[in-house]
């Protein structure tokens, strides 16, 4: 009897204890800016960046015809320059925060108004292109295109320094464990 009671106790306790560190968890996760689900981006960060403008849903959803289909954070939204875009009949009269899913990895990210107006006014590109992928993508596509370009020039090269040589190995075995060279032969032939 005294026993099960003190096993009893024991269970109570540890049970107090979880409730605590669970407690405790979800204190830190409240204040946590970790927490968020967007995927981090160097220059903006991962939380919705709120706007000193307010604009009304329905103000937004008639600065872009895709808005009304779109989940956007509505105290985010900011003027457009649309003189500044290149488009065809409709401009981007407001830029807003906008949640989207990444194509390849599939977490959140968030397409910032700075960096639409960024795209569409300093780049100039197409007003309704969209961003479907997140930064940690992007970056990774960038690398890919630079090591393929560098692995397609010094695979040309007859005679290699050293150094090219090197580089040709690393290039190939980072291309290779990121999918892009299937043929393993390739890494084997250069070891
Ligand atoms: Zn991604």
């Amino acid at each position: 009897m005294a026993a099960s009671e003190n096993i009893c106790r024991g269970k109570i306790l540890i049970c107090q204890r979880v409730v605590l560190v669970l407690a405790m968890e979800a204190v830190s996760l409240k204040s946590d800016p970790m927490t968020t689900p967007y995927v981090n981006h160097p220059r903006y960060g991962n939380l919705p960046i709120p706007s000193e403008f307010s604009f009304t849903a329905d103000e937004i959803e008639k600065g872009h015809w895709r808005y009304s289909t779109l989940r956007y954070l509505s105290n985010t939204a900011i003027p457009a320059d649309t003189s500044k875009q290149y488009f065809a009949i409709y401009p981007r009269s407001i830029y807003v925060d906008i949640e989207e899913q990444c194509e390849l990895c599939g977490r959140l990210f968030l397409f910032y108004a700075l960096e639409q107006k960024y795209w569409f006014e300093k780049l100039q590109f197409w007003i309704d292109a969209h961003c479907t992928r997140c930064i940690t993508c992007r970056q990774k596509n960038q690398n890919v295109r630079k090591m393929q370009k560098c692995y397609q020039e010094l695979m040309k090269k007859v005679i290699k320094t050293e150094r090219e040589t090197t580089q040709l190995k690393a290039v190939t075995l980072e291309l290779y464990q990121l999918g892009y060279i299937k043929d393993t032969g390739k890494i084997n032939h250069m070891s």
